[in-house]
């Protein structure tokens, strides 16, 4: 009769309108694929959906891959049962007998047929669990365990005494797709996985600048790559080789602009290649003011050879240790700090400039045949699914 289940909650604020189907459908599918290693069955119900036919052993390993799904606000192990008024009651008497310390009951009374009022029964279910063990404590503003009562719209409870927040956001593919350029850096991975988080597919771009970077600094995106896949699904990564436009910028362009340059170069080689793969916006990991090539200026004349994208800069407002703390969250730190070059350190000038104008930037390009080199890069582009 009773069933143990897991109940899902997904933010209801998203799922207005006409849109309301495809976000449910797209978060469903989401959920069926990151659960496929396991069994189990997945039901909607109105405004939430519920896992079962899963073997129990699994149960902390389920709920540890739908913390993680984007969409998804919070997850409950529950009983489920038809809603009958004894049976809530007789369940309770259960429960209390395995709690200690204090408590507070939280009716949702969705099923507005349920001849009770939320608050009233609340109460009176706590009474009930308070004679059946005296050693508990009512507090209703800090309780240690919080017993969940819903009654929910298609004739069935469900109880529960856990809560486990998940990280919100939006389904990953319900705004399209990002191409996020991927360094080995701390930076970059935090923008995607916020950016994963508010509904992009990502793809990842990473420039890589063989014999001068090694090969590990190429696993080592690889490695972060793989880690984002734990919250953002399948990511598509595109490696370009960017020797030959690194040795020509450094051998053609006034030391000062080199970075400068560079970054414009990569930009135009982004959006060329989410153009390709279908991505309508590119995500980069900047943060005003971190470096010279992260003024305002510098920012303004990279930005400028973007043609047709919006790019995306959800780290621009955040301090550096608010970004090592989102880092170390989502378990990309410890692999960014890896000791690997990245391309942007080699030939590094010793005063890259802080306020670089588009005029200069374009009498630095004219210096050498940078749309040959870009096309070359382009055809050599490796692909790491
Ligand atoms: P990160 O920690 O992400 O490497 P950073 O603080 O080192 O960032 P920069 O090196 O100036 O900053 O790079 C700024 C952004 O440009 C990065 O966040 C990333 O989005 C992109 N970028 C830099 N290097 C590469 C690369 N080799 N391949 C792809 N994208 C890159
Ligand atoms: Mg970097």
């Amino acid at each position: 009769m009773n069933e143990n289940v897991i109940m899902l909650r997904y933010g209801e604020l998203y799922l207005k309108g006409n849109n309301r189907s495809f976000f449910e459908n797209l978060l469903i599918k989401n959920i069926k694929k990151a659960l496929n290693s396991f069994v189990f069955s997945i039901k909607k119900i109105s405004g939430r959906y519920v896992i079962y036919d899963f073997d129990s052993i699994n149960l902390n390993l389920i709920i540890d891959k739908l913390k993680n799904i984007f969409g998804l606000v919070s997850v409950s192990p529950a009983y489920e049962f038809q809603t009958n008024i004894d049976e809530i009651k007789s369940k309770c008497r259960f429960l209390a007998k395995t709690l200690n310390g204090s408590f507070r009951i939280t009716t949702k009374r969705a099923d507005k047929k349920f001849p009770i009022k939320s608050d009233e029964f609340s109460a009176s279910i706590g009474e009930i669990v308070l004679s059946e063990n005296p050693n508990l404590v009512v507090d209703l503003h800090n309780p240690e365990t919080i017993i969940t009562i819903e009654i929910r719209e298609n004739g069935c409870s469900y109880i529960s005494t856990k809560n486990i927040q998940c990280c919100g956001g939006m389904p990953v593919g319900s705004a399209g797709n990002g191409l996020l350029m991927l360094s080995g850096g701390i930076d970059s991975p935090v923008a995607g996985y916020m950016m994963a988080k508010r509904g992009l597919k990502l793809y990842a771009i990473h420039f890589h600048s063989f014999p001068y970077t090694s090969i590990q600094a190429k696993d080592k995106v690889i490695k972060l790559k793989n880690i984002l896949e734990n919250f953002a699904g399948d990511i598509k990564l595109i490696v370009v080789p960017f020797t030959k436009i690194q040795e020509a910028i450094h051998i053609n362009c006034y030391e000062e602009y080199m970075i400068t340059i560079m970054r414009r170069i990569m930009l135009r080689i982004a959006e060329k290649i989410a153009q390709k793969f279908h991505c309508s916006t590119i995500i980069t990991g900047e943060s005003l003011g971190q470096v010279a090539s992260q003024t305002v200026e510098s920012i303004t004349v990279t930005n400028n050879v973007v043609e047709q994208l919006p790019v995306l800069r959800p780290l621009i407002g955040f301090d550096k240790v608010e970004i090592m703390k989102i880092a170390e969250q989502i378990g990309t730190y410890e692999t960014s700090i890896l000791p690997y070059e990245d391309c942007c350190t080699v030939f590094l000038p010793k005063n890259p400039i802080i306020k670089p104008t588009i005029k200069k930037a374009i009498i630095e390009e004219e210096k050498f045949n940078y749309e040959y080199l870009i096309e070359e890069a382009i055809n050599n582009i490796e692909i790491v699914e």
